[in-house]
């Protein structure tokens, strides 16, 4: 057996989701070669950034995926700041939910992980929140890091500094495969040429667009728009997470406001006079005095989204064509899990028996029905 065919994967897409999976495989001498579209596009440079199993009140195995993930974060990314010289940002700031009603507050999925705190407690954690809160839950077990900034370079140069191939600029246009075995692709690459690769084995790491590579693949693009604003350093320690914005205060006083969350956008470009307004209200229901912060950038991108709302982890009908996909509002909290559990279960390396049960919940087969 060629050990080096055999220890060769393609990575298709180089978002968030591939970057993460092509370190992991780089890192235990697979020779990697990502083939993506544009950097630019992905979600990985979009998101928040937050680590946020709790303060997103997730249930049952998400919730368990995002705790799992959570506790491989530090190690990984040191690992990857090792790597490419670059501090990511993670930091355990805590989150901090504000509620108007008890009742609301209690009837929060992860209620009972958060420490309550009543008005006084909360204008204590926050000065300047806005008054109509009530009560709050603040889960200083989550956190976030700079995935726009930081993170995606680092991976990159993580990835490169492990070899790497890169391939930007080209677009996957068809899988091959022989007798229902993965055998390459037919890409498009920068200069407009067609092009196969081959290969033995592949990963779709295809984000929001992953149906139009592999068509089983149920995936919708879920639109959201997000802006910044400067504001002084340390005047906002916490993550503050309204019902439907939250403000992600970065170490230099930056403050990352998302997130609309756009069904029916479909791949529409762009940001929007409404998506805007609609952050800058939800400022000021949170922390009205940042309203008059300055607005550094406004930018926008495409969730991967499921119909369960879960991601796609593992098989995909063609044989050694894998899938890590649809990590809808949590992929940088799902990465370090993906990418660990998506190298042992390649490798057919002895996966936990949590793990093997995120294989299973997680796997293409469970919309068999519907696909
Ligand atoms: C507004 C917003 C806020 C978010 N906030 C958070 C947050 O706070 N915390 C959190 O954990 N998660 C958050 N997320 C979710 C997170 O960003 C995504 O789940 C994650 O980035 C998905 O990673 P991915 O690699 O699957 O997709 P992406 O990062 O989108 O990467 C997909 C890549 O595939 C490439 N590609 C697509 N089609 C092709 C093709 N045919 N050929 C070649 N290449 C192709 C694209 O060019 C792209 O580079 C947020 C997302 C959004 C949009």
């Amino acid at each position: 057996m060629n050990s080096e065919i055999e220890n060769s994967i393609l990575i298709l897409g180089g978002g968030l989701i591939g970057l993460s999976i092509a370190y992991e495989f780089a890192r235990k001498n697979y020779k990697v070669q990502i083939i993506s579209r544009n950097r630019s596009e992905a979600a990985g440079f979009v998101a928040a950034g937050m680590l946020a199993p709790h303060a997103e009140g997730l249930e049952d195995d998400l919730l368990d995926f995002g705790k799992a993930s959570q506790k491989l974060i530090p190690e990984w990314i040191k690992n990857i700041e090792n790597d490419s010289g670059i501090n990511c940002g993670l930091k355990q700031c805590g989150i901090l939910l504000p509620f108007k009603s008890i009742k609301n507050l209690k009837k929060f999925p992860t209620y009972e992980y958060g420490q309550y705190l009543n008005q006084n407690d909360l204008n204590r954690e926050i000065h300047g929140l806005n008054k109509s809160w009530k009560h709050g839950l603040l889960f200083a077990q989550d956190g976030q890091i700079d995935n726009r900034r930081r993170l995606m370079r680092a991976l990159e140069i993580a990835c490169t500094v492990n070899n790497v191939k890169f391939q930007e600029g080209s677009e996957i246009k068809e899988i091959i495969s022989e007798k229902n075995h993965f055998v390459g692709v037919n890409i498009l690459n920068a200069t407009g040429e067609t092009q196969s690769i081959f290969c033995k084995k592949a990963i779709v790491c295809c984000g929001a667009w992953s149906k139009q590579v592999v068509n089983e693949i149920p995936i919708d693009p879920v639109k959201g728009q997000m802006l910044s604003i400067q504001g002084p350093i340390k005047k906002l320690n916490k993550i503050l997470f309204g019902p439907k914005t939250y403000l992600v205060p970065r170490e230099d006083g930056l403050i990352v406001v998302g997130a609309t969350v756009e069904k029916n956008a479909n791949f529409n470009k762009g940001n929007t006079p409404q998506g805007i307004k609609e952050l800058q209200i939800g400022i000021n229901s949170l922390f009205p005095e940042a309203i008059l912060w300055p607005q550094m950038e406004h930018w926008w991108g495409f969730r991967p989204s499921t119909p369960d709302l879960k991601p796609i982890i593992g098989e995909s009908k063609i044989r050694n064509l894998f899938i890590a996909t649809g990590h809808y509002r949590n992929g940088v909290l799902f990465s370090a899990i993906t990418s660990n559990i998506m190298y042992k279960f390649i490798q057919n390396e002895h996966l936990k028996e949590s793990e093997q049960k995120f294989i299973n919940n997680f796997s293409l087969k469970r919309f068999s029905a519907i696909s």
